[in-house]
């Protein structure tokens, strides 16, 4: 099956005051039609950056400066702001962390949803208003009447989240990015949301990318999982197989760093050092500063994507010379 959307070789930077700032240095990921692909990593490691790559809504001195962003077969890199603009929230829509921040503070959720469906859509005002109920039914919203004329300030972080899902519905997008969707939210309103997102890709058929520092929300929800480092996969397969049969120091860290009630009374463990500045492209293995297996190899070369161990059509991969058959240690 075609993928949906394909990064490929992706590398964006930042010109800043302090230097050029290299976010992404060759991300590369595909998503099939109805697929949630889960992008992990500590904060720093250019998740974010990525996203808004792909909407082409990188802030200030931000810039692609290598790589494609092919989606339905259009490499989006290439497109002019004009053509981008039916594309940003019409066939990809996004959702952030703070629901709050994204919802117009002084028009009620219902104007704000049937703006986007007239706009989107060309309904009629009465059509629009009766789809808006519709999607607030879909994202289980309570009561959609009430919900319509409410203002964001009324709603729980829950319920704004479900508002937006909705928006990001009422396009008709065809691939919805959730940036850390449920971090600011009470634990029993994230595994909601998850569970909603699931909900959607079976019922829709919505393709997901969801951007998160947390495994635990990636092992409930995604098909597929990408552990990025440096601006790039390290590992990359089918969710299982990557939590269950992690290959890359990087992924081990992460799981080893989850709270779990075994470690009660005990400190929790953190991966030592901290994620690159990306001032300077650090030479060899980009993880080589933190690695627990280090070699002399990894200090100055940096080993290239292959097939995991065990891994079935080369699905499961990982770029780590632990597990590369040219190096002798
Ligand atoms: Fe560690 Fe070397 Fe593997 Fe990098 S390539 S993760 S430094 S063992």
């Amino acid at each position: 099956m075609a993928a949906l959307l394909s990064v490929s070789d992706l590398h964006v930077s930042f010109q800043t005051y302090a230097g050029k700032v290299y976010a992404v240095n060759g991300m590369t990921f595909d998503i099939q039609p109805g697929e949630i692909f889960g992008l992990v990593g500590e904060s720093g490691c250019g998740k974010s950056v990525t996203s808004l790559a792909i909407l082409r809504i990188l802030p200030g001195h931000g810039r692609i400066t290598r790589g494609e962003i092919a989606f339905d077969g259009r490499d989006l890199t290439q497109l002019s702001e004009r053509e981008m603009q039916p594309i940003r929230g019409r066939q990809i829509a996004m959702i952030f962390q703070d629901p709050s921040t994204s919802l117009n503070p002084v028009f009620s959720v219902g104007n704000q949803i049937t703006r986007i469906i007239r706009h989107h859509m060309g309904y009629s005002s009465q059509a629009a208003n009766q789809r808006a109920l519709e999607l607030f039914s879909k994202v289980a919203l309570p009561d959609p009447k009430r919900i319509f004329t409410t203002y964001p300030h009324e709603l729980s972080g829950g319920m704004q989240q479900r508002v937006m899902i909705a928006l990001a519905l009422a396009s008709g997008a065809r691939l919805l990015i959730a940036d850390e969707p449920t971090t600011a939210l009470d634990v029993t309103i994230q595994d909601q949301i998850l569970e909603l997102l699931v909900e959607l890709r079976q019922r829709e058929g919505l393709s997901i990318l969801l951007i998160t520092h947390n495994l635990g929300v990636v092992a409930e929800t995604c098909d597929k999982v990408g552990v990025a480092y440096a601006g790039k996969i390290v590992e990359i397969g089918p969710t299982s197989w990557v939590l269950h049969q992690r290959q890359h120091p990087y992924t081990e860290g992460l799981l080893a760093a989850l709270p779990s009630p075994r470690q009660k009374g005990q400190d929790l463990l953190s991966i030592p050092g901290s994620v690159p500045d990306g001032l300077s492209v650090i030479p060899g293995c980009p993880f080589h500063l933190r690695c627990p297996h280090v070699m002399e190899v990894c200090r100055h070369s940096e080993p290239g994507m292959a097939a995991a161990a065990g891994s079935v059509d080369d699905q499961h991969r990982v770029s780590c010379y632990l597990y590369s058959s040219e190096v002798v240690r």
